[in-house]
């Protein structure tokens, strides 16, 4: 019976990283990083946020037309896309501070790209996990209220934590999907990790989306350290036109590494998912809004910068957005 279990799957409930190098370091660790390296190792300054660019967004009202795709940044792993005439968004999260109450944990450095009364109707969630800097209760609690209509796609375990906060969400294992539209959403595999508390460790899933739609692909990671299987994404559901991928939250990287990826390892990631074929843009993310881990903030866009350029990549495939910017693809591929 067991055997039938997916290596990602806990015997006895929960979930794990199925890749060798997907260990995660424990508590110990933890306290080693957190008071022992802070204490003895400066920490390198990070800019005034005020160095943060902004842009207005440019997205359409309502929703664009159906072979139209649009990126919006709104900061950090959120952005609202519209694609298949539909809107979408990935990990919402609008509040102040990411943390179990908004009297600490880290504080936004750069307010949201789009003020939240400013959202279009919006039509479809995807959530990745639960850590509070991708599922945030307030704009969760905000979004049930005000668009009441959106149907929410999040991995295995979370559906009972989002109907205890007003919304009814659909859960998925990895390569499973759902149909809205004329979309397909599949939930990829991701090497990360979930907790919101001490006692709940691994006990919800991760994961990341692919969003098809009828001529464009979107590949959303989620949170994820390097992992073999990028490769089989781009196989079994690419080729993907863009690749909206994490570069921030990787220092120490003894410690870090097995669930955050560093740029360098971003930019690999995004050539991994098109194989032989030619890399879909990529929109670097989780960067430059929560001072998370060690690196300065402003850090992870220059070395995503320099790996894709040594990677002979084309610059005019680098989407660096700024907080609020969008970019978009018009027409079919
Ligand atoms: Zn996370
Ligand atoms: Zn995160």
């Amino acid at each position: 019976m067991s055997s039938a279990l997916p290596a990602h799957h806990r015997p006895n409930g929960g979930f794990r990283n199925p890749w060798g190098n997907g260990q995660l370091h424990g508590f110990a660790a933890f306290i080693k990083w957190r008071l022992f390296d802070r204490a003895t190792v400066p920490l390198r300054p990070d800019p005034d946020p005020s160095v943060f660019s902004r842009a207005a967004p440019a997205f359409a009202r309502p929703r664009a037309a159906a072979e139209r795709v649009t990126v919006t940044w709104v900061g950090h792993a959120t952005f609202l896309l519209q694609a298949g005439g539909l809107n979408i968004l990935t990990d919402p999260m609008w509040s102040e501070r990411a943390g179990p109450v908004q009297f600490a944990g880290p504080r936004r450095v750069v307010p949201p790209g789009i003020a939240f009364e400013d959202l279009p109707p919006i039509d479809i969630v995807l959530q990745s996990h639960n850590h509070y800097d991708h599922l945030d209760a307030g704009t969760v609690r905000r979004l049930a209220a005000e668009h009441p209509d959106a149907q929410w796609l999040a991995p295995l375990g979370l559906e009972r934590w989002l109907a205890r906060h007003g919304t009814r969400a659909r859960e998925l294992d990895w390569w499973s999907a759902a149909r809205i539209g004329g979309l397909a959403l599949t939930a990829t595999p991701a090497q990360h990790f979930s907790a919101r508390s001490p006692f709940d460790r691994d006990r919800t899933l991760w994961c990341g989306w692919s969003i098809a739609a009828p001529s464009r692909r979107i590949f959303f990671a989620g949170d994820t350290g390097y992992h073999p299987e990028f490769p089989e994404i781009g196989r079994r559901l690419g080729p993907f036109d863009l690749a909206l991928v994490p570069i921030g939250a990787y220092d120490p990287r003894w410690f870090m590494r097995p669930v955050h990826m560093d740029p360098e390892e971003a930019v690999r990631a995004v050539t991994d998912l098109a194989g032989d074929g030619a890399a879909p843009a990529m929109v670097p993310m989780h960067w430059g809004t929560f001072k998370l881990t060690d690196e300065p903030l402003d850090e992870p866009p220059r070395r995503a910068s320099a790996a894709w350029t040594a990677a002979s990549l084309p610059a005019a495939r680098f989407w660096l957005l700024a907080h609020g910017d969008t970019r978009s693809i018009e027409g079919a591929r």
